[in-house]
């Protein structure tokens, strides 16, 4: 892929993480993301596209909206950053393969949004989690994980998203039995379905577990700093984002997990 490709992309990724900024803000709110504009969330005043450009925008405004000067969030830099970097880093990781990386970036736009609104709120939208279970089946006849006739590959898919509902479902039933409270919320459930929809059904064994390790690792690491107290409720949609975002990169072998 040509550099100036990647850098194109890189700058649609910007773009699109501007748009994520949005959603984030306003789907759990059940407000349309397309109307009205961006607005300042303190003083509602509109903001100007010349106000809007990703990154340029927060530098060349001093972090501050133009009319009440109040502080704007580094995260909305942040996601713009962070999309721009996953959309170049995926569409380099696929290059040629031009029907997969709009999939897998539409997959990792979903992934993104839905890690910062379970952040905020403890839930992910249906809209996000089973977006992405219909991402995985229309996207199954050209997913380079699955192979075969275009019969075998929607088995395949659909093998990853029951595998990725049992492990859910069964950590969430036997956790419940255990702690005696709610370990996996329905969101969950159905993320890692759709997961197991885009990676197969050793995709979604991985991005669990790989969920599972550094979640438990965050949970000890804020806990020592006594930020976080033993049965504060941690939002797992990021670890399990996260363990995707890895999957949709390269399969994470099975073998590694071997070791635990
Ligand atoms: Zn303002």
């Amino acid at each position: 892929m040509s550099l100036a490709a990647l850098v194109l992309i890189f700058f649609l990724g910007l773009c699109a993480g501007s748009f994520l900024n949005v959603v984030i803000h306003r789907l759990p709110l059940e407000i349309s993301v397309v109307r009205p504009g961006s607005r300042c969330p303190r003083c509602q005043a509109p903001i100007a596209f010349y106000d809007n450009i990703p990154i340029l925008s927060y530098i060349l405004l001093g972090a501050r909206c133009r009319r009440c000067r109040e502080p704007i969030s580094l995260r909305y830099p942040l996601v713009e950053l962070l999309t721009g970097g996953l959309f170049a880093g995926l569409a380099y990781r696929w290059d040629g393969l031009w029907l997969w990386i709009a999939a897998v970036l539409l997959a990792a736009s979903a992934l993104i949004a839905l890690s910062f609104i379970d952040l905020d709120t403890f839930t992910i939208p249906d809209a996000l989690s089973l977006g992405l279970a219909g991402l995985g089946l229309l996207s199954s006849a050209i997913n380079p994980y699955f192979s075969g006739p275009w019969s075998a590959r929607l088995l395949q898919c659909l093998a990853g998203a029951l595998t990725g509902f049992l492990l859910t479902w069964a950590t969430a039933v036997l956790g419940e039995k255990i702690f005696k409270k709610e370990a996996l919320g329905g969101g969950d459930i159905k993320l890692l379905t759709g997961i197991g929809a885009l990676t197969g059904w050793t995709g979604a064994i991985t991005t669990l577990t790989t969920a599972c390790l550094f979640g438990s690792i965050y949970g000890v690491v804020l806990m020592s700093r006594r930020r976080l107290k033993r049965y504060d409720p941690v939002p797992f949609g990021p670890f399990l984002s996260l363990g995707a975002l890895i999957n949709l990169f390269y399969l994470i072998p099975l073998q590694l997990f071997a070791l635990f």
